[in-house]
């Protein structure tokens, strides 16, 4: 992608999405409204997308990737977005969350243990950060990490882990010196699902994302060894948080994604429902409604290739970030967020209105949008803290 005065994808890119758009079509939207009564994991569409590749698009082909970038990624989550949120929920969890502290931080011998099989979607990540004490002040982990020998045992609660029932191996932070607090006091582990002492507690009910699984783990006394300390010990919050940068611009396309298709329904039902011998759309009330959600989609659509633009500017090579180029990319991430998730909230509860009694009716996808939508202000990080992020920097370097 070139972002310039001009703005456009390659051809390459366009080819990417119109067969992302293609495969969606065909394999993933007539199975939703079922997933989303069923409640159930759809494990047949995610291992069809598997197989295409679409569990590694950003990661290099070296390590069993599409190598196409987060742009290539984001158009990838964009055309998910407009079809379901629970596949882009999946999707985000092991590639942003997933793949990204891998990439980013792993050594060779771990990218090719465990990176190059989540790319090829020989298997599935997860991310854990929040624990019952610890949400948005995520740096303050109570599953303690302590030494044994050269190795760990690590013991403790996690929750809200999406994925965390399926996936084989999670990228979950534990405290190896809580004194130290965020900076030296955490350590991201790589912890797989068959290790003695691991299991999945409970998993939640939820107001949407029916299709995936928001698990609380446990565990009692894992031991896991050096190899599986990624970054470093005591830098597994700044590996959180520079996988978190790489989700939040990641769900600003999925929210892209979602506020187009809730629009193209409004336009189109507005169209054709007739009230006092007129289609709705010739109404000015109806017609205002569908020219603000034209100008979010606009605006952000602007933001997000934006962001996933510089992200891929940048590299993965954090040790060769400047310091500042870091913090743009933060709160260019944290803006894009706050955002979309706003955004999409407020384009989809205008498509539900134009569609009346009939969008509060179970079942239509705008009422399935409406509840999938909400989350997306509160997860990697709620709107408050992405206000508070941009705050600082603000504060710190002016506009
Ligand atoms: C469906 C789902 C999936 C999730 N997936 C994952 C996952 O895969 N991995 C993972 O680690 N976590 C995951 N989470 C957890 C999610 O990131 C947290 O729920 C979120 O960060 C908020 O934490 P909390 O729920 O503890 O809320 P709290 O931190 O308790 O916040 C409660 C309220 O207080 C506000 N608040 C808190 N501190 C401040 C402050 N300093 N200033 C102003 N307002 C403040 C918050 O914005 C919020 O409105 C998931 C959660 C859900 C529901």
């Amino acid at each position: 992608m070139t972002v310039g005065i001009e703005f456009s994808f390659s051809p390459a890119e366009e080819a990417f999405r119109a067969a992302v758009r293609g495969f969606l079509e065909k394999e993933v939207a007539p199975i939703v409204a079922a997933m989303d009564e069923s409640e159930e994991f759809p494990r047949p569409t995610v291992r069809r997308m598997q197989e295409e590749g679409y569990f590694g698009v950003p990661v290099p082909e070296e390590y069993g990737g599409l190598g196409l970038g987060k742009v290539g990624y984001c158009i990838l989550l964009e055309e998910v977005g407009k079809v379901d949120a629970s596949h882009a929920t999946i999707l985000g969890a092991h590639t942003s969350l997933g793949t990204t502290p891998l990439l980013y931080y792993g050594s060779e011998e771990q990218k090719r243990r465990w990176l190059v099989p989540a790319a090829k979607g020989e298997r599935l990540l997860a991310f854990s950060l929040t624990e019952p004490g610890s949400g948005s002040d995520s740096g303050s982990v109570h599953t303690v990490a302590e030494r044994k020998g050269d190795g760990w045992v690590v013991t403790g609660n996690k929750i809200y882990v999406s994925n965390g029932r399926e996936a084989d191996t999670i990228v979950l932070m534990a405290a190896n010196d809580a004194k130290l607090g965020p900076n030296g006091g955490v350590t991201a582990f790589l912890v797989d699902r068959d290790l003695p002492g691991f299991s999945v507690g409970r998993c939640e009910k939820k107001m949407g994302l029916h299709g995936t699984s928001t698990a609380e783990l446990v565990l009692d006394h894992v031991e896991l060894g050096p190899e599986r300390v990624l970054g470093g010990p005591g830098r597994g919050f700044l590996v959180a948080m520079t996988a978190l940068d790489v989700g939040r611009v990641s769900l600003g396309a999925a929210s892209l994604g979602g506020m187009e298709s809730a629009a193209t329904q409004a336009l189109e039902f507005a169209q054709h429902r007739t009230q006092f011998g007129a289609p709705i759309a010739n109404y000015e009330a109806i017609q205002f409604k569908l020219a603000d959600m034209a100008m979010k989609i606009h605006a952000l659509r602007f933001m997000v290739y934006h962001a996933a633009a510089h992200q891929d500017r940048m590299g993965p090579e954090p040790s060769r970030w400047g310091h500042l180029e870091r913090q743009t990319k933060t709160r260019e991430a944290a803006t894009v967020k706050c955002l979309a998730s706003e955004w999409a909230s407020e384009v989809i509860d205008e498509a539900l209105q134009i569609h009346g009694g009939l969008g509060y009716i179970r079942g239509t996808p705008i009422e399935r949008a409406y509840r999938d939508a909400r989350i997306s202000e509160i997860f990697e990080g709620t709107n408050e803290i992405q206000r508070l992020v941009i705050a600082r920097d603000l504060l710190d370097r002016g506009l």
